[in-house]
This record gives structure tokens, C-alpha cells and sequence, in this order.
């Protein structure tokens, strides 16, 4: 694609009414555009990336076993009244009348339909299970929508509804998207953990939410590091494990100190308390170094820190240390040959050592370009992590702390309701008329999207997963007044665009705006052609995660994609 022929209007600025750093990207980097409050245009650039989604989600569902097809969006009336939602759902439900004065619904969810499907064309057990899906519109009149696709009225859903003539071929339906929904936010480059969820007046522990942490998450997850017990706040609050009326927030020094003495204690303690900035030290233990790279918030500063690794008798490496450890002054520790480098040092056998990663120890040294759930994972990612005073996990007693998550997909068994209130019946292997059993799979694609952005930018941009990226790679010619120079660019085109997906950008712009474009948009891998083309046939390579640049002869950078 030729830049200068796309639509894509990036904007200098960040808009006015965009509060979330994903909401302010997809807008700037031209991805999105609002219509109105809650109805969004995906733009070519936007559309890229949905459709990348989009495959991910098909591929996976396909290969977990379920069949896509399309229903119609514009459903009758009649069908909710059948199952009794109809009055129930609420101002979210978008109502109409067709020419005739039917009541119509736009769909919000699916389950009807789905069940209907299945009742007017499944016999017999024979026919089942079934898992069957659609990728297509929902409506929801939201109240209040907002945070650009993260909520809104009009947006795409993946949702799937699977059909079983027992419980055990429902729970291996079930564990069947469990698995799928793992390997699809996985590969879209997203961190997400599951977290069992409150099912209503269904019943039993048979709904997961996919939570991605996050700080502007609106959903509260209840999380128990000693025993792993983890669920939103509504599930632990309805099952009488626990209530939230005193959830209140302790000073960093009264969860710290009294409870960090171990080296697992203090893995603990590293991996979910702290936030945001990056604060990195080395330390000594008798295994050798270990670095540990650790996120910051306000609550945690570095001599605060410092005391916790002092109760386990760690002492910190000198800067020489570091030299000898990583090959490199600390300042210039690349998150890359960082990762290198730690695999010399790691020792899995240490809890500790599991998630260590280092960085620098110096004022104004901090390593850059480091995004922690992109270059190395949590076992728990927690933007805001507060001890829930006063409860104690229904597990194992300990303490409970709580954090911040989006909701980005959840799954449920659903049961009997629709299948008995809609009156479907197959028949069993000895002729006996039975009802199915159904369970219901949804995945937000556009909340998808952004979140992977909320996890995956820096102060210049997005910084796409190769996966999901618009293109895999951008040309940059610098001097578009170059003959020799727009030659080169063309031709690299050319040639990459036979096996990749290539932006050129042919704009007769500045290198400036085409650089912070480049880096706006995200693109995985940028490809200049400047001042060393002319001057050595070299081309400068940069990856839009690493700060380092590298000059390769024109004939290798299709080497680079491999
Ligand atoms: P929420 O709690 O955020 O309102 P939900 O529980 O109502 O979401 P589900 O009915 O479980 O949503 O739908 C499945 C998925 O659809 C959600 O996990 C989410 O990713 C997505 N989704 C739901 N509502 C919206 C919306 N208004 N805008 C964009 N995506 C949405
Ligand atoms: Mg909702
Ligand atoms: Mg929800
Ligand atoms: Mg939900």
C-alpha cells in the first residue's frame, strides 16, 4: 500500500474526549473514527487489524471443533418473548418496528436465534454436539458508553453457543473454548488471565471471564497470591466468600515488611505490587545474579524496595557487577540481549529467578522500550493491587487483594434455560425425547483490539504484535526529491510486497513527520533508505520496540521478515 494514497488521518494532537491511552491511539494513528456517542468507523488502517483479529478468532474456533455461519442481526420479537427475555432485557436492547408493526430486536446476544437454529434443524443425538458460531454486529444501547470501542453500542463479536445431549459433552465443549480462547488472545499478543465469574441464578462455578489487568479495566478482581484463587468481585461477593464492604487500600510498608522474608516471599511480593514505572536493580543471591527488573508505582519508590530485598539478606550488585553480567555499562542493556543474558544467569529452580529480568540501577539509566507484559510475563499482571482488609480467601485463609481488569471474553454454561424454555428435544440412542444442554462463548473483537494497544504502546505510539500489526513492515524513503533514492524504495516494495504486507511511505513529507508517523502507526519494522543508501547501498532497519538501529545491504532486509 502507498501511503500517499491511503486514508489515514493521523493527528498530532490528542483529542479531546479520549481519556484512555488506546482510545487516544486508535484515533491519532487513524484507526478509528467516531460517527457518534458509542458508533465507531474501523478506517483501512483499523480494518487491517480487525480483519487480523478476526482470522485469529476463526482459526482457532475452527480448529477447536465449531462451525461458523451467519444469521441475521434483525431478529422478531417473537423469539424473546419464547425464551422471556423479551421483557426483561431493558433499555440496552435496541427495539424497532418493521413496515407491518412487528416488534423487531437487534441483537445484543444471540442465544434465541441459536437455539432456534438448532431446534428446527437437529433431530437426534446423532446431530450433536454442535458448536456453532457467527462474527458479526451487536447492538447494545449502552448507558454509558465510552472509552472509544472499549464500550460501545454498535461493535463485532466472536459468539459462539455449543449444544449437548449431556453435562460431561458440555464441560468438554466448554474446555474446548477454554483452551481456544487461551491460544486466540495469546496469539493476538494480549496477556489475559481467566477469572471465575458470577453466573446469576444459573448457578454452579461454570463461567471464566478473560480479564486483561489493567489500571482503566472497569471490572474488580479478587486474587489470592498464596493459593491462586481468582475471581471477580461479583462471584466472590454472591458466593458468600466474601464481602466487599471494607475493601480499603493499606499503606505499601504495612503489606511489605512484615510479610517479605523469603525469596519466595518476596517473588510474591515483586510480582504483584508494584506498577507502571520501571525501576530495575541487580542483585547477589548465592545462585549467582539475579536482575530484576521491577515496575514501580506511587506507592513504591526505590528505598522502599531496597528495605523489602534487604529483609532477605540480598545485597546489590556494583555497577562493575552489572558490566561483568551483561556484557554492556548498564545504561545500555538492551531489552534483548538482556533476554539473552538472563538465560546465563536464571536458575528455573528459583521462584525468584523465574521472573527475573533486569535493567538498569542508575539515575536516568532506566531501561527504555521495556513493556512488561510484552517482553517478559507476570504471573500476575496488577495495575492497581489492593489488600482487601478484613477478608480472607475462602481457599486458604490468607490475605486478598483485588485489582483492575478489562473483560475481553467470557465464557459460560449457560444450562437449560433456553433449550427448555424454547422446547427443544432431540432424541437419545434409546428413542427418548431429551433436551440439550448449551453453553455460550463470546469474544469482543474491537475491546480486543483495544486492550492489546493499552499493553502494547509507548509515549510515541502503538507498537503493534507482529500478528496483528496493519503491515508488517514501512518504507521510509528520507529525500522523495531523490531520484536514486525513490528508485530503491520502489523496487524494495515490489520486491517485499510479493511475500509481505508493506506500507510505503511516498509522501513528499519531512523525515521527521514520516518517522513519528511510522512510529504512531506502529509498524513492526522500518526500513529507511537515507543518507547510507547513497552513500554504501545500505538501508537502516529499526524495530519499532528497540531503540537500536542497524545499517543492512539492500539485498539482505528480506531476510529481516523472515
Ligand atoms: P461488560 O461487562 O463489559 O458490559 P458483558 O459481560 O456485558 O460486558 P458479554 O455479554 O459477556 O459482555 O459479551 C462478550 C464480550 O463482548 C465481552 O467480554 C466484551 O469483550 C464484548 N463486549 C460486551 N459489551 C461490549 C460493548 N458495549 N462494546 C464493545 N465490546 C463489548
Ligand atoms: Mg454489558
Ligand atoms: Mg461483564
Ligand atoms: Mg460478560
Amino acid at each position: 500500500m502507498r501511503r500517499s494514497q491511503m486514508l489515514l488521518p493521523t493527528l498530532r494532537e490528542d483529542p479531546k474526549d479520549a481519556e484512555i491511552a488506546s482510545h487516544i491511539l486508535m484515533m491519532r494513528a487513524g484507526i478509528i473514527r467516531k460517527l457518534d456517542a458509542g458508533l465507531y468507523t474501523f478506517l483501512p488502517l483499523g480494518h487491517r487489524v480487525l480483519l487480523k483479529v478476526i482470522n485469529i478468532i476463526r482459526e482457532e474456533m475452527n480448529r477447536a471443533g465449531a462451525q461458523e455461519l451467519l444469521p441475521p442481526i434483525l431478529i422478531p420479537a417473537s423469539l424473546w418473548r419464547e425464551s422471556g427475555r423479551y421483557d426483561i432485557m431493558g433499555k440496552e436492547m435496541m427495539r424497532l418496528q418493521d413496515r407491518h408493526e412487528n416488534d423487531m430486536v437487534l441483537g445484543p446476544t444471540h442465544e434465541e436465534v441459536f437455539t432456534h437454529i438448532v431446534r428446527e434443524n437437529v433431530q437426534s443425538y446423532r446431530d450433536l454436539p454442535l458448536n456453532l458460531y457467527q462474527i458479526n454486529t451487536k447492538f447494545r444501547d449502552e448507558i454509558r458508553p465510552r472509552y472509544g470501542v472499549m464500550r460501545c453500542r454498535e461493535f463485532i463479536m466472536k459468539d459462539a453457543y455449543s449444544f449437548d445431549i449431556d453435562e460431561a459433552g458440555l464441560e468438554k465443549n466448554y474446555q474446548a473454548m477454554r483452551e481456544a480462547y487461551r491460544r486466540i488472545f495469546a496469539r493476538c499478543g494480549l496477556e489475559v488471565v481467566p477469572v471465575q465469574a458470577d453466573t446469576g441464578n444459573m448457578g454452579g462455578s461454570n463461567s471464566e471471564e478473560f480479564m486483561v489487568p489493567s489500571s482503566v479495566g472497569e471490572e474488580t478482581i479478587i486474587h489470592c497470591r498464596s493459593c491462586g484463587y481468582v475471581a471477580n468481585v461479583e462471584r466472590a461477593e454472591s458466593k458468600r466468600e466474601f464481602s466487599s464492604s471494607s475493601k480499603s487500600m493499606l499503606p505499601l510498608e504495612e503489606i511489605a515488611t512484615p510479610n517479605v522474608r523469603t525469596i519466595e516471599e518476596l517473588v510474591a511480593f515483586l510480582k504483584v505490587s508494584v506498577d507502571r514505572f520501571i525501576k530495575s536493580l541487580v542483585y547477589k543471591t548465592d545462585k549467582g545474579f539475579v536482575l530484576v527488573l521491577i515496575r514501580g508505582d506511587f506507592m513504591v519508590n526505590e528505598t522502599k524496595l531496597k528495605h523489602v530485598l534487604e529483609c532477605v539478606e540480598l545485597e546489590q550488585a556494583s555497577e562493575e557487577e552489572v558490566l561483568q553480567i551483561t556484557g554492556a555499562p548498564i545504561g545500555f542493556v538492551s531489552p534483548v540481549n538482556l533476554k539473552q543474558k538472563i538465560k546465563i544467569v536464571a536458575d528455573e529452580s528459583i521462584p525468584f529467578m523465574r521472573n527475573a529480568i533486569s535493567g538498569a540501577n542508575k539515575k536516568d539509566y532506566h531501561l527504555k522500550n521495556i513493556n512488561p507484559e510484552r517482553d517478559f510475563v507476570w504471573d500476575v499482571v496488577a495495575d492497581i493491587h489492593e489488600v482487601v482488609e478484613g477478608e480472607k480467601c475462602p481457599t486458604c485463609g490468607e490475605v486478598l487483594r483485588s485489582y483492575k481488569g478489562i473483560e475481553v471474553g467470557h465464557i459460560f454454561k449457560l444450562g437449560y434455560k433456553y433449550t427448555e424454555a424454547m422446547n427443544v428435544r432431540v432424541l437419545d440412542k434409546n428413542g427418548q425425547s431429551i433436551t440439550p444442554i448449551m453453553g455460550c462463548y463470546g469474544i469482543g473483537v474491537g475491546r480486543t483490539i483495544a486492550s492489546v494497544i493499552e499493553q502494547n504502546h509507548d509515549e510515541n505510539g502503538i507498537i503493534w504484535p507482529m500478528s496483528i500489526a496493519p503491515f508488517h513492515g514501512i518504507i521510509v524513503p528520507v529525500n522523495m526529491s531523490d531520484s536514486r533514492t525513490v528508485e530503491a524504495a520502489e523496487k524494495l516494495y515490489q520486491q517485499l510486497s510479493r511475500r509481505f504486507e508493506i506500507l510505503l511511505d511516498d509522501r513528499d513529507e519531512r523525515p521527521g513527520v514520516k518517522f513519528k508517523d511510522a512510529d504512531l502507526i506502529g509498524i513492526p519494522i522500518r526500513i529507511t533508505i537515507g543518507k547510507s543508501f547513497a552513500e554504501e547501498q545500505k538501508v537502516e532497519l529499526k524495530l519499532r520496540r528497540l531503540e537500536e538501529k542497524h545499517l543492512v545491504p539492500l539485498e539482505e532486509v528480506e531476510k529481516v521478515f523472515e
